[in-house]
């Protein structure tokens, strides 16, 4: 295996460290096979979830920035964006190439605001959950797992792309099986623009359209019910328990953007048209401004919001309603279940469900990696195989 990045998990702070997380028995997840890092990794993420800290996190990393990104900083998808409009939000990109200033650098908290309490910093506006932190940094491990570059193995040409879209169901799943914990759903919520920033899902935005739009459409569905679910709680408004709303609203609406920019959202959407994913950034700032929620966050924001607005707000014919709040406003669970139906499988591949750890390479058998394997040799140590079975974690990639 080669080295990508270094760890940022807590709980494997250095490569291929590995963390007991044997202690407590808990139940195990029918999505897992009996021995993967999916399943460990699900596990470990469960024993250590704290919905109730708040950790900050720097101006960087609300634009996408992420530590070992030096060479990316400069943002070249701005310069798609054919806008003449000069930075009125006062973003630093019309910088002709300079790097930006040191200040928003995020080195994933060595010397940004990244790993602080938000406890020691209450007037900082941009704060993540604990619980949402790791669910974001553990996507990125379940995708290095389902990367057979890191294996040395060359298995068929989209299969990182549809391990991601693996990745992808089992947030959805979470979110789903979540059904009667907000903070749980709001968790895997806050994870996904953070794991989009991350660039890691690029493989996946190379599949089929079908495949991409439908899975976007999803998630995006998901996080207006989200915010129904919030509605229904009285927890959409300005001094919500929900610390973050307003940030993680915003990066949703840079989602949709990013999105659109890349061609990944269509019009997919519920018959009746309750819900149609190209409006998904409209219908996020509709529950923002109907709540007075504050959106900040991200530097681009009043562009974003302005472009929702012109499309939207202005066009009588296109404006947009909320649904009124009942159970399932947005008819949700129906949307859910023809994904389901329709993409949960993958016939090309041994992939029988929603989710799951198919293209974990981790789950597969030392036969399957030997067959799969440059050299024919399987990619994984005995000492490393043992560590997986016993629960451990091992960082790849
Ligand atoms: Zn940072």
């Amino acid at each position: 295996m080669s080295t990508k990045r270094t760890a940022e998990d807590p709980s494997a702070t250095s490569k291929r460290s590995k963390t007991n997380t044997t202690s407590q028995p808990k139940p195990r997840n029918k999505r897992w096979s009996a021995v993967s890092m999916s399943a460990n990794l699900d596990k470990s993420y469960k024993e250590a979830r704290d919905y109730n800290a708040w950790k900050c996190l720097c101006q960087a990393r609300m634009d996408g920035v992420r530590p070992n990104d030096d060479e990316e900083y400069d943002d070249d998808d701005e310069d798609e964006d054919d806008d003449e409009d000069e930075d009125e939000d006062g973003d630093e990109d019309a910088n002709d190439g300079e790097p930006r200033p040191k200040k928003a650098k995020c080195d994933g908290g060595k010397t940004c605001l990244c790993s602080i309490p938000a406890s020691e910093h209450p007037e900082h506006p941009f704060t993540i959950t604990v619980a949402g932190y790791h669910k974001f940094i553990h996507q990125l491990m379940h995708t290095d797992m389902r990367t057979p570059d890191f294996f040395n193995m060359y298995i068929f040409n989209d299969f990182a792309g549809y391990g991601i879209l693996e990745v992808l169901q089992n947030l959805v799943l979470d979110f789903v099986e979540a059904k009667d914990d907000w903070k749980e759903q709001w968790a895997v919520c806050e994870a996904i623009p953070f794991y989009w920033m991350s660039g890691d899902l690029m493989p996946f935005s190379m599949l089929d359209s079908d495949t991409v739009h439908s899975t976007w459409g999803l998630v995006g569905h998901m996080f207006v019910t989200m915010l129904a679910n919030l509605e229904s709680r009285s927890l959409l408004k300005p001094d919500s328990e929900v610390k973050n709303l307003g940030v993680i609203m915003s990066l949703y609406l840079q989602l949709a953007s990013e999105l659109r920019a890349h061609n990944c959202l269509s019009e997919y959407g519920a018959e009746d048209e309750s819900f149609n994913a190209s409006h998904f950034d409209a219908y996020v700032l509709a529950y923002a401004k109907k709540y007075q929620i504050k959106m900040q966050g991200p530097s681009k924001l009043a562009k974003l919001v302005k472009s929702v607005e012109e499309e939207f707000d202005e066009d009588e014919e296109e404006r947009i309603e909320l649904p009124a709040p009942s159970a399932d406003p947005w008819k949700w669970a129906a949307a859910y279940k023809a994904y389901a139906k329709e993409l949960g499988a993958i016939s090309t591949v041994k992939k029988k469900r929603m989710g799951g750890d198919s293209f974990d390479i981790t789950a597969w058998s030392s036969a399957e990696r030997k067959r799969q394997a440059f050299d024919k040799k399987d990619p994984l140590s005995k000492e490393e195989r043992d560590a997986i079975e016993q629960g451990m974690l091992l960082q790849v990639g």
